[in-house]
């Protein structure tokens, strides 16, 4: 993991976070589940380790949304303004999928992946030579090794 430093926080400015090195991989995920979350045509996501990410001023709620699959989607969001700062897919305690628009310098950051493709906005188009996945994708052909390093580092023993 980097040294560098990035901070985020919600909407209204009630909680604020930082984060500790570049995520692993970035998703921007086209699922309905995403979009009806974020009201927007897709999330973006990076997978980053847990203890990565801190939370600098107030505390955010943790709320726990069905999905498709059965496993939990705990979303941790501002009590105030309700906005969402990241994610745990499935409760595993080491790994986090933060959204990149909560991030002050959110145009640092861009999609390694777009996934499940099948639900896009059809009007919306995606840049040239954008690795797109109709549904999820094999990650141990798409993640750079570095990442996949640190993902095995971060899930060690849990
Ligand atoms: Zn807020
Ligand atoms: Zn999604």
């Amino acid at each position: 993991m980097s040294d560098e430093i990035f901070e985020g926080g919600c909407f209204c400015g009630a909680v604020r976070f930082r984060m500790r090195g570049r995520p692993m991989f970035i998703h921007a995920c086209h699922c309905r589940d995403c979009q009806r979350q974020t009201g927007g045509p897709f999330a973006i996501n990076g997978l980053i380790e847990a203890d990565a990410l801190t939370v600098t001023r107030g505390t955010a709620e943790v709320r726990s949304l069905p999905t498709d699959s059965g496993r939990p989607h705990d979303v941790a969001v501002c009590g105030q303004c309700g906005a969402a700062l990241h994610s745990d897919y499935g409760r595993r305690d080491w790994l986090r999928f933060v959204r990149i628009m909560a991030l002050d310098e959110a145009a640092r950051f861009q999609p390694d992946v777009h996934i499940f493709t099948r639900t896009k906005l059809p009007w919306l188009p995606l840049p040239e030579g954008a690795r797109v996945f109709q549904a999820y994708y094999d990650m141990m052909a798409e993640w750079p090794a570095e990442s996949l390093a640190r993902r095995s580092r971060a899930s060690a023993g849990r």
